[in-house]
């Protein structure tokens, strides 16, 4: 199985896109602004969504895709795998025909192109041959890291979290545990707006990565592009085993 990051950083600019994966040919996890980088056919062949949560640098392109596919993929819906919480975000200010329109109304209700799967924090949703459970999280907003299990081994991905007791329990019970993926969008001098905003910084990286219990490698993903080279340089100081995930590369697992 394959994880292919469209987009890992924490803004836009140059090379930098916004947090999407795609895994094999037919799941999103996220749909940041990586997800403009796909060719038609590529769009075409997405079936299943999973969102982290509703912040726009995971949402930026999901009200564009469906609005691309809507009228070439002859009534096949996509779904959307998320928090009963966060559906409800994207339907009052999203997908509210102001926004977008509500394309799980389109063409009309019983045929509609998008369709809502809620998974709340320990489900487990089975697809494309990969089981992906929703992981714990801490932020702003209600939200999920994921577990990706191909049946050979787990990525887990810890969407914007600042961890926290049960997501380490649960990463700590994986059993074949390969790659942790987990963001570290500030740098130690933006610690106070880091915490604010419920997002890791080198400091507290390093006291979460003490948690994992589990050999495991480290990518660091959403770096804020003015900061990237600055967070990795502090990562890199503070002795930590890991590297910044990288926009193009493919995940085997
Ligand atoms: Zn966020
Ligand atoms: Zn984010």
């Amino acid at each position: 199985m394959q994880l292919k990051v469209l987009g890992c950083s924490g803004g836009i600019g140059g090379e930098n896109r916004t947090t999407a994966f795609l895994l094999d040919e037919h799941v999103l996890i996220d749909a940041g602004t990586g997800v403009g980088s796909l060719s038609l056919e590529s769009l075409l062949a997405i079936d299943h969504i999973f969102l982290t949560h509703a912040h726009f640098d995971h949402i930026a392109c999901l009200p564009m895709l469906l609005d691309t596919v809507a009228g070439m993929r002859r009534g096949a819906p996509i779904t959307l795998h998320a928090r009963r919480d966060t559906i409800t975000i994207l339907q009052e200010h999203v997908f509210n025909w102001r926004i977008w329109p509500d394309f799980s109304l389109i063409p009309d209700e019983s045929n509609a192109l998008l369709h809502f799967s809620p998974q709340e924090v320990g489900e487990t949703h089975e697809v494309a041959g990969c089981r992906i459970t929703a992981l714990p999280a801490v932020h702003t907003v209600p939200a999920v890291g994921f577990g990706l299990d191909s049946g050979k081994s787990t990525v887990v991905f810890s969407g914007d979290s600042t961890g926290g007791d049960a997501f380490w329990a649960a990463v700590n019970s994986t059993q074949n545990l390969a790659t942790l993926i987990i963001e570290t969008a500030f740098p130690v001098r933006e610690a106070s707006l880091a915490h604010a905003a419920r997002h890791l910084c080198p400091a507290t990286l390093q006291c979460e990565l003490a948690r994992l219990t589990l050999p495991a490698e480290i990518l660091i993903t959403h770096l804020k592009p003015a900061d990237s080279e600055l967070i990795l340089h502090e990562i890199e100081a503070l002795g930590l085993s890991a590297r910044a995930l990288c926009t193009g590369e493919v995940i085997e697992f």
